[in-house]
């Protein structure tokens, strides 16, 4: 079996994306999303991303807009029927998630690939909503799509191996390196940073180091590009709070579990950069000055 013909469930910040890269390699694409006004507000925002890569002249006119001709947007999921590979990307939501995929297991040929890009749901408990099992797999894309060169290939315990490699193939057509996981909480990206993002935060309760020395010390001490404080700011602390839950819930280690003060900052509104307060304020987003926490 070949991929030829794309889905994507979702034209929000990842379905985009997923489309946008999608129809730029070559693959003619179908995209859903649950009103006119939102296919639009996705549709505009691949056309915008798609002219600033010209701009950048990593893209001709004539490619932006052959890729474009090969995007076609829809509001029913019955024009997913000859799809070869259909990915999901709606909200983060089990029910939701499951109601979709027992719905494209009735109207997409029964030898397509079903896959989703969730971030924390189990790719197995998903995988239940339909009768092809062994046809059902992760794709996790990390955002920004366009950018970001990593997909993790998720399989369960029944994914056929001839479809792992048609996954791992289908992202390597995108421009993109993949890597092979199993379907375990957080994959393997989430798995290894959560957990050292957290222990920044006890590292900090336990007066190990102030925040910005904390930072200071991964950036000029690991050569990375932030240090924790910073990321965990970026990525906002609801999301990070929320995956460090289901890495506890799912492991059951303490490593996992999301540490007292990040918890006070999630009830208390401080995602972030989102809202303008989390380890650091960005009320003068140019020069953000460190909260005092403890
Ligand atoms: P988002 O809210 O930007 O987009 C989700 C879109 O799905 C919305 O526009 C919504 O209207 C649409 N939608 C909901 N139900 C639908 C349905 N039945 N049919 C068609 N469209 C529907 O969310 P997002 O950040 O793009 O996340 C989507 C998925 O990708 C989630 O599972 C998330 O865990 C995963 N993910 C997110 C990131 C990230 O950094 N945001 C990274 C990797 C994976």
């Amino acid at each position: 079996m070949e991929i030829r013909k794309v889905g994507v469930v979702g034209c929000g910040l990842m379905g985009s994306g997923i489309s946008q890269v999608a129809v730029a390699a070559g693959f003619p694409t179908v995209v859903s999303e649950v009103n006119q006004e939102l296919l639009d507000k996705g549709r505009a925002s691949i056309e915008r991303s798609l002219t600033k890569l010209v701009q950048k002249g990593e893209f001709s006119a004539e490619q932006r807009s052959q890729a474009l001709g090969r995007l076609q947007s829809t509001l029913t999921l019955e024009e997913f029927a000859d799809c070869d590979l259909v990915i999901e990307a709606i909200v983060e939501d089990l029910d939701h998630k499951k109601r979709l995929f027992a719905e494209l297991d009735r109207l997409v040929k029964p030898e397509a690939l079903l896959a989703s890009n969730t971030s924390s749901i189990s790719i197995t408990e998903l995988m239940t909503a339909t009768r092809r099992p062994s046809r059902f797999l992760g794709l996790h894309f990390f955002n920004p799509v366009p950018l970001m060169r990593l997909v993790e290939v998720v399989k369960t315990v029944v994914t056929d191996p001839e479809v792992v490699q048609l996954g791992l193939g289908f992202a390597r057509r995108l421009g993109k390196t993949p890597v092979l996981t199993a379907d375990r909480a957080g994959f393997i990206v989430n798995r290894l940073l959560i957990p050292y993002l957290t222990d920044a935060v006890r590292a900090f309760e336990e007066g190990c180091g102030s925040i910005e020395d904390i930072d200071q010390a991964m950036k000029l001490g690991c050569n990375h590009p932030m240090g924790p404080f910073t990321l965990m700011d970026f990525i906002g602390i609801d999301t990070v709070h929320s995956i460090a839950e289901i890495l506890f819930g799912e492991y059951r280690e303490k490593r996992f579990a999301p540490p007292p003060l990040l918890k006070r900052m999630f009830l208390a509104g401080m995602y972030g950069r989102k809202t303008g307060k989390g380890f650091y304020d960005y009320g003068d987003a140019k020069n953000p000055k460190v909260n005092r926490l403890l």
